[in-house]
């Protein structure tokens, strides 16, 4: 098959070519364009020449236009859903959650308003703060939850009466053209576009000059590249970026009770999850009984193809990815880490890397220090508290992390850690209505709800004098 790009209102083969793997077979099953730079600056310039027309739609039109949105999606999911699971590889009931929670993502995001607000109303002045939209939105979505990303991106941008232009993951573009195919001729022509293609691409559309805005969603190393780029014309940045959750269990935690949720909160996606838990710091005295808990939960999980009735955890994403995998936990083995289970690749086609879990491992490993994004649980051991704390706070990531035990406590020793989100006897619950961004090398701005729609708009300020002669 070969899919095709949404611009300015029609479908374009595109003149280059991104061949597309299923990653649970390890063949190419498909072709993808990729978007030449003339074709991208084409691009650019119908998003910018179809923004005034956009902005000046009454609020209610575009929200009406994101509930139509919902709506055509929802006309496709199954179709959307099986393209997701055979390009990325996530089981088929996730792929089918992740695009009907899209259609709702645009019901929930047309729900919001954007209020004008008034600090100064007196006898000398009216100072109005409107918030308007940036121009071109550029979105650059990832490859772990392809639809779902896209979509809280471009509803929210398209709200606040922006033009967009989305870029999928040229690992897996397909699902996310196709919703493009689909929802495009739900708004006016040039409002959305959706074009493939590498990095190269992804360079080429956030160097535009035309683009005032780029929403970012994906690995640290893209987005200091993409914030060097933005810093040439101060192009404002949402950047939501790698990371590294660490959990700490309080002593005497109820390993029973927490060890299957754990390993659910861990290996979603397998593994592939900005907030999964990738980190477990647990006391020296329930180390081994966790690492076993872990252990047999993981081991119980049905590993195969994401199109299998029954699979638990499919293939991730890529070969690179899957290698990447690999090579962290041979070094954390190399370093006198033991592997309670897993700790290889599958021996069978396709990207499968095994369930693991490990421990014993010595402070300062890479799998401690560095994002892993596979279906690996490291579990450390802390003599007390302050020393999880320290280890938790000691990567550059800073995206969430997790307290489990006795609740006030927890919320104590969560207070202490340096992310954007802490959660308490859960982890990695994101939420449409809740802000969600990371501190330090996760990144930069917020995205979700009310805050994250303010990022998709600039405030802008109208005094109106009332005295003669404005003042003093
Ligand atoms: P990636 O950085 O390899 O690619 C993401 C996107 O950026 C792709 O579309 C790619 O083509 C594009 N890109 C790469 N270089 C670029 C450049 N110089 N200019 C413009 N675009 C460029 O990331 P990935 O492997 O697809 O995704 C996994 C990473 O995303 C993980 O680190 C994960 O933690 C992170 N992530 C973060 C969040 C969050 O909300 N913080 C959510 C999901 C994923």
């Amino acid at each position: 098959m070969t899919a095709k790009m949404t611009a300015a209102g029609r479908r374009i083969a595109g003149s280059g070519r991104i061949p597309v793997e299923n990653p649970a077979l390890g063949e190419v099953f498909a072709e993808a364009p990729a978007a030449t730079p003339d074709e991208l600056g084409a691009v650019v310039e119908a998003a910018a020449a179809a923004w005034p027309g956009w902005r000046a739609c009454a609020e209610e039109e575009r929200r009406r236009r994101l509930l139509d949105c919902g709506a055509a999606l929802g006309a496709h999911v199954a179709e959307i859903a099986e393209l997701l699971t055979r390009e990325q590889g996530k089981p088929l009931h996730e792929a089918t959650a992740e695009v009907r929670l899209a259609c709702d993502w645009f019901r929930h995001t047309a729900a919001l308003t954007l209020r004008p607000e008034r600090p100064v109303d007196d006898a000398g002045a009216e100072v109005v703060v409107e918030r308007v939209p940036h121009g071109v939105v550029a979105a650059i979505a990832p490859s772990n939850f392809p639809i779902i990303l896209s979509v809280a991106k471009i509803a929210p941008a398209l709200l606040a009466g922006n033009a967009v232009v989305l870029k999928p993951s040229p690992v897996c573009p397909l699902s996310t053209l196709r919703m493009g195919e689909v929802i495009g001729p739900r708004l006016p022509d040039g409002v959305l576009h959706v074009v493939s293609g590498g990095a190269d691409v992804g360079a080429a559309l956030t160097g535009h000059p035309d683009v005032r805005m780029i929403s970012f969603t994906g690995s640290v190393d893209s987005g200091r590249r993409i914030a060097h780029s933005a810093a040439a014309d101060f192009k404002h940045v949402v950047l939501e970026l790698g990371g590294n959750d660490a959990c700490i269990l309080l002593p005497d935690a109820d390993i029973a009770a927490v060890a299957k949720r754990l390993v659910g909160r861990s290996l979603v996606n397998a593994g592939q999850f900005c907030a999964a838990i990738k980190r477990v710091y647990v006391s020296r005295r329930q180390r081994d009984e966790l690492a076993e808990a872990l252990a047999a939960a993981a081991g119980a999980l049905t590993v195969g193809d994401g199109l299998a009735p029954g699979t638990d955890l499919g293939p991730v994403v890529s070969r690179d990815q899957r290698d990447r995998v690999s090579a962290l936990v041979t070094q954390a083995r190399q370093a006198g880490g033991r592997v309670v289970t897993g700790g290889a690749p599958l021996d069978r086609p396709g990207y499968f890397y095994a369930p693991t879990v490990l421990t014993d491992l010595p402070a300062g490993t890479r799998l401690e220090a560095d994002e892993q994004f596979g279906p690996v649980i490291p579990v450390f051991a802390y003599a007390d508290v302050s020393e999880a704390v320290a280890r938790a706070n000691a990567t550059p990531f800073g995206l969430g992390g997790s307290v489990w035990g006795d609740e006030a406590t927890a919320c104590e020793v969560a207070a202490r850690l340096d992310c954007g989100t802490t959660w308490i006897n859960t982890h990695g619950e994101l939420r449409h209505d809740v802000p969600f961004g990371g501190r330090r090398s996760s990144g930069l701005g917020v995205e979700y709800g009310h805050w994250g729609l303010l990022e998709y708009t600039r405030p802008r300020v109208r005094h109106v004098a009332r005295r003669h002669g404005g003042g003093r």
